[in-house]
């Protein structure tokens, strides 16, 4: 089975390519694919959705798209879908991570999740897998490794942030091999 992963981004194709192992997965470049696909969705769910559906309207391919983002409880879910450019439109991680210790910092609660929705477009269907993982903020950043928000996560049962773990430690843990498993679940059952 050939399955497209709508992504540009050639750190995540090799790391989905090495989950799913008995399948022939493409990146969008390797389906002619250069176009950048515009995420305008107001939620993680319906970015996800929007990418999985134009490789499957433009292309015919089916397709699996992800999108991920940080949810802070005392920040009524932000900045969630706008983790990326949270502190601006150059999407300046360092800026980010900024701009959510200000905001926190009169905030006793420093609960967090981050969320991964991988949206399914086969035929004419979509199916969306959703993976968690629950932590906190931490005030002061920690660890070089990792992107993002890294540096002030803490996973739950742990103590070291998502920055100072190896990739492996955190790919055990983490909201995208979780969303993964969910879909790899799914395949085994169809
Ligand atoms: P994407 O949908 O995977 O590109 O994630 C969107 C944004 O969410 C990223 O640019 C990061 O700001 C944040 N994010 C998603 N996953 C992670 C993670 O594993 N660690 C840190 N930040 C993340």
């Amino acid at each position: 089975m050939t399955l497209v992963f709508a992504t540009h981004n050639l750190g995540k194709l090799k790391e989905v390519k090495a989950l799913l192992p008995h399948l022939t997965v493409k990146g969008l470049t390797e389906i002619g694919c250069t176009e950048d696909i515009v995420e305008d969705a107001p939620t993680i769910e319906g970015n996800a959705i929007l990418k999985a559906k134009y490789v499957k309207e433009n292309y015919g391919l089916d397709c699996i798209a992800d999108d991920s983002g940080l949810e802070i409880e005392a920040l009524n879910g932000d900045p969630g879908v706008f983790s990326a450019r949270y502190a601006g439109l150059e999407k300046d991680p360092q800026k980010n991570i900024e701009k959510v210790l200000r905001n926190l910092a009169a905030q006793s609660n420093k609960n967090a999740q981050f969320k991964t929705v991988i949206a399914y477009a086969k035929q004419e269907t979509i199916t969306t897998f959703e993976g968690i993982c629950k932590g906190q903020i931490i005030e002061e950043q920690r660890g070089e490794n990792g992107f993002g928000y890294d540096p002030i996560f803490i996973p739950e049962s742990h103590t070291q942030t998502f920055a100072e773990m190896t990739d492996t430690e955190k790919g055990q843990l983490s909201h995208r091999a979780k969303a993964i498993e969910q879909f790899i679940g799914h395949l085994d059952k169809s």
